[in-house]
């Protein structure tokens, strides 16, 4: 039998909520497709160079480039950044902040280098926050500025009594252009673009320290071996260029540099940082209201602006309310799939319209209250 379908005017006007990729406003699709649009022409020649001029100064604006501090960028996306950043950004040995998948992979790269002492891990479970502290040998300090897997945001300014030399290495994939930092406080900033960018997948940007870009070539002009894809050095060179190593993807490029322009355009990321929280907020409140619902993240203070978790009483399936979901078109609600937990994971980036999380608490309510 036909499950009876959501009322059509509770829907949202757009239907998705993945957290990467996430999102992409149409305008920004359809600028693809316009005359005069850079699609298929050579990354090597002044249009698509003026586009990633215009993302490298963009970002600058949006984060209130420090001096001396850099954008750079390249293709891989920030799993590729986690291989570069530890051949090219660790001298011995790092400290890792680790509380979820995402800061999980990140130590795990750094424990498999062989020319690196095993990482100084400071963990906590899903849901709850650990930073790296100052420890004597260690030479960076690693964590996220919001963990996607689970929904917790972390500070980042940089951890007391460090040595002055230390670098502080921060991913921001989720964060950027979603969520405020001072980027004076670290060393490396970095970020993918099918996030709070709302582009697609693919790219890497980072924004660099002098102390970054220096320990990078010192490391890169010693015996390790460098292969030259993860050649931070290398890297900086060709952004410095406004190019990448290889051929990047132009319509990643041309996304992202629409979303950073839109930013500026509202007010930048003191805007967009307001705009995340009250959005987030929407959901979070219906969560505590709703006796079959709760914040996964128990401490307010850690609870992120940007990808809501939230745990479904056990006597729900929450794999079939997403499911029902998905069939009524409401897309990516699912929780990340190594947290194995009876949840949903909502992301609330810059993107995504007050209204349509506002929405997608009316469809939730109606599919909690038709339930099969
Ligand atoms: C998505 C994500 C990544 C991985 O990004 P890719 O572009 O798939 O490499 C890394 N860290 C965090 C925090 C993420 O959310």
């Amino acid at each position: 039998m036909a499950q009876p379908k959501i009322p059509r005017d509770l829907l949202p006007s757009d239907p998705r909520f993945g957290c990467g990729p996430s999102r992409i406003r149409r305008e920004v699709v359809a600028r693809l497709a316009e005359p005069g649009s850079v699609m298929g022409t050579s990354h090597r020649q002044p249009p698509v160079r003026h586009v990633v001029a215009a993302i490298r100064e963009e970002l600058g604006a949006l984060y209130d480039l420090p001096a001396g501090y850099e954008v750079a960028l390249g293709n891989g996306g920030a799993t590729l950044f986690w291989d570069m950043a530890t051949v090219c950004l660790v001298e011995k040995r790092a400290a890792t902040g680790v509380y979820g998948e995402f800061t999980k992979k990140f130590s795990t790269a750094l424990q498999g280098a062989p020319f690196l002492a095993d990482p100084a891990v400071f963990q906590a479970p899903p849901g709850d926050l650990a930073l790296p502290r100052a420890v004597g040998e260690v030479d960076a300090y690693a964590w996220a500025h919001n963990e996607t897997s689970t929904g917790v945001v972390a500070p980042v300014s940089r951890p007391d009594d460090i040595a002055e030399d230390s670098l502080v290495i921060v991913d921001a994939t989720s964060a950027a252009g979603g969520l405020a930092a001072d980027v004076a406080q670290t060393d490396a900033y970095y970020f993918s673009a099918q996030k709070n960018l709302a582009s697609d997948g693919g790219l890497w940007l980072a924004i660099l320290s002098p102390a970054a870009i220096e320990r990078s070539q010192q490391l890169t002009a010693s015996p390790r071996w460098v292969p030259q894809m993860l050649d931070l050095s290398v890297a900086v060179t060709n952004s410095r260029a406004d190019q990448t190593l290889n051929t990047p993807a132009l319509a990643t490029l041309v996304m992202v540099e629409a979303q950073c322009r839109w930013l500026l355009d509202n007010g930048g990321m003191a805007w967009a940082a307001s705009r995340t929280a009250s959005t987030s907020g929407i959901l979070y409140r219906w969560a505590e209201d709703n006796p079959l619902t709760t914040p996964f993240v128990t401490d307010p203070g850690l609870r992120s602006p940007v990808v809501v978790t939230i745990d479904i009483d056990e006597s729900v399936d929450a794999a079939h309310l997403c499911a029902r979901a998905r069939e009524n078109g409401i897309l990516d609600i699912e929780p990340y799939r190594k947290l194995g937990r009876n949840q949903i994971r909502v992301a609330t980036f810059s993107s995504i319209e007050p209204s349509d999380v506002e929405a997608l608490t009316a469809c939730l309510d109606w599919l909690l209250e038709h339930r099969d």
